[in-house]
């Protein structure tokens, strides 16, 4: 099958010659989506131009387009003709009714711009959009690309956006609780934010800034577990913040980490297989901290675990049936 993987175009900090590629330097949960479903369809035998993320990486099945706008974009896919196109830029490259089939994954909170054809990360995301019975299609991980650890050290991780409806702060308090440092890594957009946690939990909190590479891996493979406290506040989507998949989640699970998380959104409903996931305004005692922290799944269930259930093969076969579906002409919303 060929398929156009339309990613969002971004630029990669503040060098405005580099766009985040497919995978991404650093912080880039749809990039990292993007580049683990192209990892399992070119395993499946798919033909794959990937558009919204020039400087990527190509290889044998997978072309990498230099288009970053709508009329780039229309252009390329025209010069590809696939199959079957999917969007995973909310509509920012690809038109209401495209002239090819399509399918979009809903990577926000609420409504996505188009309605139709659309993928949700979790039942909690599609509700809050009004569908009632499209595909939930979990995040996906790729166990090759992360690093195994059945020893941990003895610290916390947090990764991911140091924003407040991501819980960052609640980490803090958690590790406090627990005793343990908290390494908190990841772009941190709201300067103020940060400097009160480490203010607050100064002998807790250590920021380590944006990982990628093997500091990253590296990172969740060694951690004692981590920390996905997202919070149902006002978020960057409008609104409350319902956790819509969680990349993260998955990704320490494969490493052998347990992850302790909200029941924000799709957390609860994913959260639970790989460690656990507490109400949202709860914050254990140090009493609790331990007995929840001496009650973790172990490394070997929680790599077997995620492979199973949200590995790269797994997704790519679900997302093959999906398009198929588009590609016969099927609609639903
Ligand atoms: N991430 C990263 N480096 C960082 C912080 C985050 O590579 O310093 C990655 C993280 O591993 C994950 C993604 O960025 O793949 C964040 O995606 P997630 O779905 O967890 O959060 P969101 O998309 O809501 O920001």
């Amino acid at each position: 099958m060929r398929i156009t993987m339309l990613n969002p175009p971004y630029r990669y900090g503040q060098d405005t010659t580099q766009w985040i590629t497919v995978p991404p330097q650093g912080y880039g949960g749809i990039q990292w989506v993007v580049a683990t479903l192209i990892d399992g369809l070119l395993d499946a035998g798919c033909e794959i131009l990937l558009v919204g993320a020039p400087g990527s990486t190509p290889r044998p099945g997978l072309t990498v387009s230099d288009a970053t706008t709508f009329d780039t974009t229309l252009a390329a896919l025209r010069a590809f003709a696939p199959d079957v196109v999917h969007d995973h830029t909310n509509g920012q490259l690809l038109p209401a009714e495209p002239p090819w089939p399509a399918v979009r994954t809903h990577h926000l909170n609420g409504a996505p711009e188009y309605r139709a054809n659309n993928v949700y990360l979790s039942r909690a995301q599609r509700q809050a959009a009004g569908s009632a019975d499209a595909p939930i299609i979990r995040l996906p991980v790729n166990p090759d690309r992360y690093t195994y650890r059945e020893t941990k050290d003895d610290f916390l991780l947090f990764l991911g956006r140091v924003s407040a409806h991501k819980g960052a702060r609640e980490a803090a308090a958690f590790a406090q609780a627990a005793g343990l440092p908290l390494k908190l890594a990841g772009p941190a957009w709201e300067p103020d934010y940060l400097h009160g946690i480490l203010t607050d939990y100064p002998d807790t909190a250590e920021y380590i800034g944006e990982v990628g590479g093997t500091r990253r891996t590296d990172l969740l493979a060694a951690a004692r577990a981590l920390l996905a406290l997202s919070q149902p506040l006002e978020g960057p989507c409008e609104g409350a913040w319902i956790e819509p998949g969680a990349t993260v989640v998955a990704e320490a699970a494969v490493s052998g980490t347990p992850v302790i998380a909200t029941d924000n959104g799709c957390l609860a409903e994913i959260a639970p297989h790989v460690g656990l996931a507490l109400p949202a305004d709860q914050l254990p005692s140090p009493e609790e901290a331990a007995t929840i922290l001496a009650h973790l799944p172990a490394p070997e269930h929680l790599r077997t675990t995620a492979t199973e259930r949200w590995g790269h093969h797994v997704a790519a076969a679900r997302y093959l049936e999906i398009y198929r579906r588009a590609a016969a002409g099927d609609t639903w919303t």
